[in-house]
């Protein structure tokens, strides 16, 4: 049996920079970047049995099971472009997936070689997520942090008045992040009792991230071979 090769496993709140980070990390470490919710898309429309199975449970507007999206993880490991392992982005998203995860690694001689987290404190994350405004004319997007109009409350294209929608006003963004750190601090906390977390400064440049990620995941499974 082939052997099973790196898993990093990528954490990061919403607004955190988790996707962008995983798709620069995996072209520079050689890893696979795989999404779950990517990984679902393909088996549903490759009419895998796996995502005949997965679409059975989706179409019933049921979650689709852990043991499920583990055997689609397995799969997914065994594809020539995995051969040096993967990056995992959006699951574990729970300490119960997290166990199911590494029961299904070790039955294969595998583990989580390491999860570098990209910490980012809440107040920053409820800024970069909850900054959104867009014009009543035409939708303009724009941001308080990262593109702010020339004229407060004014889009620069039409004049029209700038609003935010429900789902971009402070209050719900905090709220729905809220959930989101409570699921995220635990799966932390587990792999924090594992050995394998690897906290990093989530603020600041997105190119310091990324090498402050690099150091983090390097040393950590070079040491494996
Ligand atoms: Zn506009």
């Amino acid at each position: 049996m082939a052997s099973i090769g790196r898993v990093v496993v990528l954490l990061g709140a919403p607004g955190a920079g988790k996707g962008t980070q995983a798709q620069v990390l995996s072209g520079r470490l050689g890893l696979a970047h795989v999404a779950t919710g990517d990984l679902f898309r393909a088996a549903v429309r490759d009419e895998t049995p796996l995502g005949l199975t997965a679409k059975g449970f989706m179409d019933r507007g049921e979650l689709v099971p852990d043991a499920v999206t583990i055997e689609m993880l397995l799969e997914r490991l065994a594809k020539p472009d995995a051969a040096a392992g993967i990056l995992l982005d959006g699951f574990p998203r729970n300490t119960a997936q997290a166990e199911v995860l590494d029961t299904a690694l070790e039955e294969k001689g595998g583990r989580v070689d390491v999860a570098p987290y990209i910490e980012v404190p809440e107040a920053d994350l409820v800024a970069r997520l909850g900054g959104r405004w867009i014009c009543r004319a035409a939708g303009h997007p724009y941001h308080e942090l990262t593109k702010k109009p020339i004229k407060p409350g004014i889009c620069d294209v039409d004049g029209s008045e700038l609003y935010q929608r429900d789902d971009d006003k402070p209050a719900t963004v905090q709220a729905r992040l809220r959930q989101q750190l409570g699921a995220l601090a635990t799966v932390v906390d587990y792999y924090r009792g594992r050995g394998v977390l690897r906290a990093v400064d989530g603020r600041g440049e997105i190119d310091r991230v990324t090498a402050d990620l690099l150091d983090a995941i390097v040393p950590a499974t070079s040491s494996k071979a």
